[in-house]
């Protein structure tokens, strides 16, 4: 576990931050998916791309991935497992049946 002194500082004082809930650190150390133990996985054949997923994430744990489709470019969900905790919000907001599943973490 990395101490806190190690952290790195982006923002010295807090009247510098943007007026946003943001921390004060990079997120170098921040990694939450070590102590996961259920992920999420996007079924690519059900998921609409609403980015619903992508909006509730508390973390930086679900990307715009660019895609093409029928020659469009296009944006889909990509989960980032080094900071996906296994919190369920995705899954639970998701509004389309089976578009994100779970898998249980190997020990
Ligand atoms: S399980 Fe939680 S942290 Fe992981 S991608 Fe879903 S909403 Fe984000
Ligand atoms: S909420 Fe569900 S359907 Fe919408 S983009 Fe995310 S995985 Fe796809």
């Amino acid at each position: 576990m990395p101490k806190k002194s190690d952290k790195k500082i982006i923002f010295e004082r807090v009247k510098d931050m943007p007026p946003l809930a943001v921390s004060l650190y990079t997120m170098d150390y921040n990694k939450t998916g070590s102590w996961r133990n259920v992920r999420p996985v996007i079924n690519y054949d059900k998921c609409i791309n609403c980015m619903i997923c992508w909006k509730f994430c508390p973390e930086p744990a679900i990307d715009a991935e660019k895609f093409e489709e029928d020659g469009k470019e296009k944006y889909r969900p990509a989960i980032n497992y080094e900071y996906c905790k296994g919190c369920g919000i995705c899954w639970t907001e998701c509004p389309v049946e089976g578009a994100i599943y779970t898998e249980e973490e190997a020990e």
